[in-house]
């Protein structure tokens, strides 16, 4: 399983391929917002998760369950909530909840390029030994 900290470096790198850059105000310079996955922009102030514009937005579940979630359901479009919870230690109804939305963000462009991304990568990891 991917650690919470590799897969926060990979949503970074999706998310400003380039370096950080304010979605408001275009500003490239940000504090880290300690103990939360969230950057204070030293323009404008405003604070971005870097799960912005993700199924993982404002969720709960540690980033690597949802990455690992995304890989399962890769790998087994039939994958089961209860198969889902059972494998990533989550309850049924969350992992109900989490093929849900994974479902949902396969019906946009965007959310298909994310989700195409982490499964991608979750499968390099994991055929280099560091799964
Ligand atoms: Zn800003």
């Amino acid at each position: 399983m991917a650690d919470e900290n590799a897969c926060q470096e990979w949503l970074f790198r999706y998310q400003w391929p380039d370096g950080f850059v304010c979605p408001h105000c275009g500003e490239v310079r940000y504090y880290k917002v300690p103990g939360r996955i969230q950057y204070e922009c030293a323009g404008c102030g405003r604070q971005i998760a870097l799960t912005n514009g993700t199924i993982m937005y404002k969720s709960r579940i540690p980033l690597y369950k949802w990455f690992g979630a995304v890989a399962l359901y890769n790998a087994d479009k039939e994958i089961s909530a209860a198969e889902l919870g059972r494998q990533l230690c989550l309850t049924k109804p969350t992992a109900w909840l989490m093929l849900k939305k994974i479902r949902a963000a396969l019906k946009t462009r965007e959310g298909r390029l994310l989700l195409a991304k982490i499964a991608e990568w979750m499968s390099k990891r994991g055929e280099r030994g560091l799964a």
